[in-house]
């Protein structure tokens, strides 16, 4: 190349020059998300720009200058309905310097950052908008001037629990994360699904579910279709007051004929499979796809790795490797498992160092036959049924203190409602009464069985767990 390039003339390069530094990079498309928080303006580009945001107030507008941009689409097709936005304008102030405004109905607090390209889009600039008054202030890391994270100190300081009054009858709370969102289409399956909105579906659904468990109450991180940082995730699940965090994905394979559902707790050192390993690299790539400006992965892992990782953690992790277990064997009844027992990666959601949080892979949407699957309302409500049973059966056995689930277990009122099993082939009576965590004995006697000979199809009926013995 540049031996052909020193074949021009000067003045063919001194052109070739001049027209690079002229050539404005083309505003290509505009998106808008709304959060219950915030307002998220995404700018397309064709390439790189500089910008600068201010506010001005009376009437309340947000103007952004982007140097070397030219507008290449229209800014009044956007749906502003439920924003505080009332228009964009823009106006074009010289070739290379384009204006846009944003006119409010109230005041917000402007984010502003670029992002370079990746395998889902091209150049962007993010307007993020704060409202104000709410409970919103972005708090993710301060960026310097390079644009480096400048690195905490110290940990964040969670959010103490509520102190425990004896007798005390609160709800335990389950905080589920619908993966991706906005911004972060997540995987995408043979039929162009976006796993945003299989997770959203089913956490929806789960909700519904768990909340008609007495004792229970589950609180949605996210309620919509907008992007949600990681960081973020986990303090609003703290700030919910969670007892526990169940992320829910629906991820694409390296491999587009595996399947099967799995459950996830973190990993403080390696990943107990490649797989395992490959789905956290995706996941944590989602701070890079939806944006939070200026993070890089390595740079939030040496965070975290020092700063989050604390006693604590580990305690919570031993619990979080125990619901994930009942979880996963209750998935297992209504879906294939990509693996028998709880994997472990460096998910950067579940560094939450005081909440036990597990990641349920509900399947792989780049499989065919389970994308359609994890589409259909009959799957997505027998996965959320699995997964509050195994919730509700690891806060049966260990239920936090001042819950109405202990008080139940104090008065020695728990009781398990009775459940059925339908044998299928390769089953054993040994097999189906470990997985419901009975004795044999048990569960001989609560059928009359005389042998312990069972036939595919056979219902069997599994006695309860005498919960309040356990310790
Ligand atoms: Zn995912």
């Amino acid at each position: 190349m540049r031996m052909r390039a020193r074949a021009f003339g000067v003045g063919v390069l001194l052109m070739a020059l001049a027209a690079d530094v002229f050539a404005a990079a083309q505003v290509k498309g505009v998106r808008l998300w709304r959060a219950p928080d915030n307002t998220r303006l995404v700018f397309d580009l064709s390439g790189p720009v500089k910008h600068s945001v201010f506010t001005l107030a009376a009437p309340d507008r947000i103007v952004i200058d982007v140097t070397g941009a030219q507008l290449a689409t229209k800014l009044d097709q956007l749906s502003l309905t439920n924003t505080p936005i009332t228009g964009v304008r823009s106006a074009q102030r010289s070739p290379n310097e384009l204006r846009v405004v944003i006119d409010l109905s109230a005041p917000v607090t402007p984010k502003s950052f670029s992002l370079a390209p990746n395998q889902q889009y091209g150049d962007r600039l993010v307007i993020d908008l704060f409202d104000q008054g709410a409970d919103s202030s972005p708090s993710l890391p301060p960026s310097n001037v390079a644009g480096k994270p400048v690195v905490p100190v110290t940990p964040t300081q969670p959010v103490p629990k509520p102190v425990p009054l004896p007798g005390g009858k609160r709800d335990i709370v389950i905080a589920i994360d619908a993966g991706h969102g906005g911004e972060d289409p997540g995987a995408i399956g043979p039929k162009g699904q976006h796993e945003k909105n299989v997770t959203l579906a089913i956490s929806k659904e789960l909700q519904r579910q768990i909340n008609r468990e007495k004792g229970f109450r589950a609180e949605l991180v996210r309620t919509g279709d907008y992007f949600i940082p990681l960081r973020k995730r986990t303090e609003i699940a703290r700030k919910k007051g969670a007892d526990l965090f169940v992320s829910i994905h629906a991820d694409a394979a390296p491999n587009r004929s595996a399947f099967g559902a799995s459950v996830f707790a973190l990993s403080e050192r390696g990943a107990t499979s490649e797989t395992a390993r490959w789905l956290a690299d995706n996941e944590n790539r989602s701070d890079l796809i939806g944006g939070v400006g200026s993070v890089s992965l390595d740079d939030k892992d040496r965070v975290l790795a020092g700063v989050l990782l604390d006693l604590s953690m580990t305690a919570s992790l031993s619990s979080s490797l125990n619901v994930g277990q009942k979880v996963l064997s209750n998935v297992g009844r209504v879906t294939s498992l990509h693996k028998r027992r709880v994997e472990q990666a460096g998910f950067m959601v579940l560094k939450s160092p005081d909440i036990p949080s597990i990641l349920v892979e509900t399947g792989f949407i780049s499989n065919h036959n389970e994308s359609q699957k994890l589409a259909s309302a009959s799957h997505q409500q027998a996965l959320a049924r699995a997964i509050t049973s195994g919730v509700t059966q690891f806060f049966q056995q260990s239920p936090p203190p001042g819950t109405y689930i202990a008080w139940l277990r104090d008065q020695g009122k728990l009781s398990v409602a009775p459940r059925e099993h339908v044998v299928s082939s390769g089953e054993s009576l040994a097999l189906i009464a470990q997985r419901y965590d009975v004795s044999l004995a048990a569960l001989r006697s609560a059928n009359s069985l005389k042998s312990d000979t069972i036939k595919v199809g056979q219902v069997l009926s599994i006695p309860a767990t005498t919960l309040a013995a356990q310790p």
